[in-house]
């Protein structure tokens, strides 16, 4: 136990925990936040930090996750698998890979924690896929009192919904249970395309293949789309290729010209035009969990939003107009993305399949007005904020979006009477 700075992936947030601790079992866990119960200490639990809000900040107590990991069982039968909740998902599914077992979808990026994903809702593309959490089919939740809740949807089934979403805020998920498929290989065909006709055709694309995204180039009319679809066709890496467009070209290359827009925000416009001219377009084929992940290591600020589907290809418009209209001073490609809708209390897409459109910002760049402007158009559609990312809202907003915010909310007092899993940022996100 020592004092420990803390800042989270893109060092927007960051804080002096009191107390940074790594439990490696539940009894141990359960003692931390039974400790710091009698204390009058609040305890907030992390992953990977790869949040970009204040969800785990705290001067009190603060446990990672890190030495929680690690694959405790695969039933290759039933297919499913025992983890410890601080796993990496990229580790998790590299050795997964070896008994023949997947999961069925990941995120942009594979560096989070497995309780960390969940925690917030993080989800990949693809319309027959929800969010990581509904992967999940049993979790152990150390609550305030030190309890060890084993919850599914047989035991504590309200706790287990409930805590599928839960932005660490009914305990610390120690362990979960997830629901795997057979390990997949994956054809990755990258091509770049118009804005317009993309648009008219995104729907049809994402029933037609197993994952589809694009991203838009900020004062550009192109986008580049991602197909991915499964495949028995031998492995094709192009090791030289992957090397060009993922290192050289979306990182290397992408971070000097950030760097030069952030020196001289209205060089955005041209910057953005020059990164559209050099899109390549390729196929690979590879292990499914190695092609759905990418490497990011240009760091930014980002804001998210889920949108009913049917209104994905409206604020897209409206949001580029806007921006051209604006001479908005941003040169990061905007994400559209498909997740399937679910049922989970607080999960941005509970009772609807949505389009996830994220906006990106060069780390030390200023955002504000281009967010404040996309959330004003994404609110419009009746948006949801991603829990892990930059947003204005609070819980009058917020309550109005969630049919089932105020059974959330029980399920939390019920759990946690006396706040010891609140910061302040919590506590104005829910309102107490
Ligand atoms: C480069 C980058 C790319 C990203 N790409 C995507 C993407 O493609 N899709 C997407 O949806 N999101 C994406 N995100 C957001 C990211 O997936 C989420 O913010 C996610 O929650 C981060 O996981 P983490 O392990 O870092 O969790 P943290 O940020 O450390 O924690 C997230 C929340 O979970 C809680 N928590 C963590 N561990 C536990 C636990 N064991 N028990 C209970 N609560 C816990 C924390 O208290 C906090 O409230 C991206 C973020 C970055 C930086």
């Amino acid at each position: 136990m020592s004092k420990h700075y803390w800042t989270n992936w893109s060092g927007s947030v960051q804080c002096t925990p009191g107390r940074y601790v790594l439990p490696k079992s539940t009894e141990e866990v359960a003692a931390i936040i039974r400790d710091a119960a009698r204390e009058g200490k609040t305890v907030r639990p992390v992953g990977s930090g790869h949040s970009f809000t204040e969800l785990a900040k705290t001067n009190d107590v603060m446990i990672s996750l890190d030495h929680l990991k690690g694959l405790m069982e695969v039933d290759t039968r039933t297919r499913e698998a025992h983890a410890w909740a601080g796993t990496k998902l990229w580790k998790l599914n590299d050795v997964l890979e070896r008994y023949g077992l997947s999961m069925e979808n990941l995120g942009d990026i594979n560096r989070q924690s497995i309780g960390g994903a969940i925690g917030t809702g993080t989800h990949g593309t693809g319309l027959t896929f929800g969010s990581l959490s509904t992967q999940v089919i049993g979790l152990t939740l150390v609550t305030a009192s030190g309890e060890a809740l084993e919850c599914s949807a047989e035991q504590e089934p309200e706790v287990f919904k409930a805590a599928l979403v839960s932005l660490g805020t009914l305990g610390v998920i120690t362990d979960v249970r997830l629901r795997l498929v057979p390990a997949y290989r994956l054809s990755y065909v990258r091509k770049k395309g118009e804005f317009e006709e993309t648009l008219e055709k995104a729907d049809a694309y994402a029933h037609a293949n197993r994952n589809f995204e694009f991203y838009l180039f900020p004062h550009t009319d192109t986008v580049q789309l991602k197909f991915l679809n499964e495949t028995d066709a031998a492995p094709m890496r192009h090791t030289m290729r992957k090397w060009y467009t993922d290192t050289l070209l979306e990182n290397t290359a992408f971070g000097v010209i950030s760097r030069r827009c952030r020196s001289k925000p209205s060089r955005c416009p041209a910057m953005s035009k020059l990164a559209a001219r050099h899109l390549t377009e390729c196929e690979e084929i590879d292990s499914g969990h190695r092609l759905l992940s990418t490497k990011r290591s240009v760091k930014f600020n980002e804001m998210e939003y889920a949108l009913p589907a049917e209104h994905g290809a409206e604020a897209m418009r409206e949001l580029k107009a806007w921006i051209e209209k604006q001479g908005i001073a941003v040169h990061f490609p905007i994400e559209f993305r498909y997740v399937k809708g679910d049922d989970i209390p607080l999960s941005p897409c509970y009772g609807r399949d949505s389009v996830c459109i994220s906006l990106h910002m060069f780390q030390g760049m200023p955002y504000q007005d281009y967010f404040d402007g996309g959330e004003r158009i994404f609110r419009r559609y009746d948006g949801r904020p991603h829990w892990g990312k930059l947003h204005s809202l609070k819980a009058k907003e917020l309550a109005k979006l969630y049919p089932e915010w105020d059974k959330f909310k029980s399920v939390r007092k019920r759990l946690d009477p006396k706040g010891v899993f609140l910061n302040s940022y919590l506590k104005a996100l829910l309102g107490m």
